[in-house]
Formats: C-alpha cells, sequence, structure tokens
C-alpha cells in the first residue's frame, strides 16, 4: 500500500514517516474494503515517471495525476440513444507526482498540517483507491468520452464544454460529470483521512464541490463508498443520452492490470495509437 516509485525522496520519505497511521486511517474509512485495495495497490501500481510510456501526448508532467491507459478488445460502439454496445476493456492505472504540484498546494496551504510533499500524493492515491472500488470506474467514462469527441475529427479535439458542436457537447458534458465525480469524491474520501488522522478535515472539500456532494447523498464514509460503487446509477444525468451511456457502463466488463512495461520507450496502448491515427 501507498507505492510510490517516483525520484522525489521528500515523498517517499514523508510516507514512510505516516504509513504506519495512513493504513490504520484508511482501514477505518474503508472498512471490508481495505484488503481489496490493499491487494490491488501492490498488484497495479507501477512507476510512470516517463511519459513516453503512459501516452505522454496529453499528460501535463508539471501537474500531479493519477490516469488509466486502457485497451478495448474491438472498436466501440455507442448507439444514438447512448447505449454502449458489449465490450470488454483493460484498464491500467498510473500515478504521476509532479514538483510542481507540491509547491503550487504548498503555496495555496492546502495542507492542513500534513506534510506538503504528502498531500499531492494522497490526493492521487485517492483517486486510485476509489477506481478499485468501483466496477464500471467513472474514468472510463472519461476515455470514452475523449476517444468519441475526438472520432473523425483530428484537429478539432475538445474537452471543453464551450464547444459548440453538439456531438462534442455531449462528449464534453459527459467528461465533465466524470471529472465532478471524480474530484468531489476524491475530496470528500481526503476529508475522512483528515479526520481519521485527528487533522482539521474542514477545507479537504473544494467548495465548488459542496452542492455536488450534498446531490450525491455523501455524508460518511458508508454513503461515500456506496456512491462510488454505483455512481453511473445515482449521478444526476443531464438528458436520456447521458442517462442511458452512465448506466450501460456496466455492458463492459473490465479487467484492472498492471501496465505493461514495454521498455523499449515506445508504447502500446490504445490510447496513443487512437492519438497517433487522429494525426493522420
Ligand atoms: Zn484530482
Amino acid at each position: 500500500m501507498f507505492e510510490y516509485f517516483g525520484n522525489i525522496t521528500k515523498v517517499r520519505t514523508e510516507i514512510e514517516r505516516y504509513r504506519n497511521r495512513l493504513e490504520r486511517a484508511y482501514q477505518a474509512i474503508l472498512g471490508e474494503s481495505f484488503e481489496k485495495v490493499r491487494d490491488s495497490s501492490s498488484r497495479l501500481l507501477v512507476n510512470c515517471d516517463e511519459p513516453s510510456k503512459v501516452g505522454g501526448a496529453l499528460i501535463n508532467f508539471n501537474n500531479s495525476y493519477f490516469g488509466v491507459g486502457f485497451e478495448f478488445d474491438r472498436e466501440l460502439h455507442i448507439s444514438q440513444k447512448g447505449v454502449i454496445g458489449q465490450n470488454h476493456a483493460r484498464l491500467f492505472p498510473y500515478m504521476h507526482i509532479s514538483q510542481e504540484s507540491i509547491k503550487r498546494a504548498a503555496a495555496h496551504k492546502q495542507n492542513n498540517g500534513l506534510p506538503k510533499h504528502l498531500v499531492p500524493y494522497l490526493h492521487e492515491y485517492n483517486h486510485f483507491v476509489l477506481f478499485c472500488l468501483q466496477n464500471s470506474p467513472d474514468f472510463l467514462a472519461g476515455i470514452i468520452a475523449v476517444v468519441e469527441a475526438n472520432r473523425g475529427s483530428p484537429t478539432n479535439r475538445t474537452n471543453s464544454s464551450r464547444s459548440s458542436n453538439p456531438k462534442q457537447l455531449k462528449w464534453a458534458r459527459i467528461y465533465a460529470c466524470h471529472k465532478v465525480v471524480a474530484e468531489a469524491t476524491q475530496d470528500f474520501l481526503m476529508s475522512l483521512v483528515y479526520h481519521q488522522l485527528g487533522l482539521d478535515p474542514r477545507h479537504a472539500i473544494r467548495p465548488c464541490f459542496l452542492e455536488s456532494l450534498a446531490s450525491f447523498g455523501i455524508v460518511d464514509a458508508k454513503s461515500l463508498l456506496d456512491f462510488n460503487k454505483s455512481w453511473n446509477y445515482r449521478v444526476p444525468a443531464f438528458d436520456k443520452f447521458q442517462s442511458n451511456f452512465l448506466r450501460s457502463l456496466e455492458n463492459i466488463t473490465v479487467a484492472k492490470e498492471q501496465m505493461p512495461n514495454s521498455g523499449k520507450g515506445d508504447n502500446n496502448f490504445s490510447f496513443n495509437r487512437q492519438q497517433n491515427g487522429g494525426q493522420q
């Protein structure tokens, strides 16, 4: 648990200093799910400081990052009504912690009494924890939204809801839905961690997510974990397309796997193939 393979020594020493306290905190929060997270953590997390191995074109390595590489067994098919056809996906989680983000977080006094190198790490680790416990990860919804928004329009990529193209707007909304679920639940998990560590949890939740958390019915550890598992049924959908899409995510059988290390500097991920394909 709390694996870190990056090259920032202080992240490692601060994890070690807090390791026992953190394990107790997550055990108290996660209850019977703790074992699953601990096992998944040692099985899945790998070093990802090398952009070439994780689809670097899309990653700003000045930011700390939890992300998911992916491979689908065949071309995705999504109906006009938003229903995803039967499919399988392999998902490869990865984390990156950047020195710049550590400085930024410290400057904004977001540490609430925790050491400054530990905070960005725990933020990304919390994304991983929540990902582990989802049958249909919200990151998968985010990936599909990016793939679909970019399909057939190589020069007109979008991840912005400002887009006026209706097709892209539809996918931008789904991407935004994933982001709100991911960040709001992360904030709440972080507040529980602070609480368990005997620190002030109030600032862990960004004000912009308070309303979402209330609408998700998240008030304690149990409601957080319940929501996280069935988020795609519980998040308010923008329209019928979105609600069909979110519900049919369960049509995709997900295998969470350790990201294969190509060791050659090239990479084998669909994410990159999609991107490269789009630029031809
Ligand atoms: Zn985040």
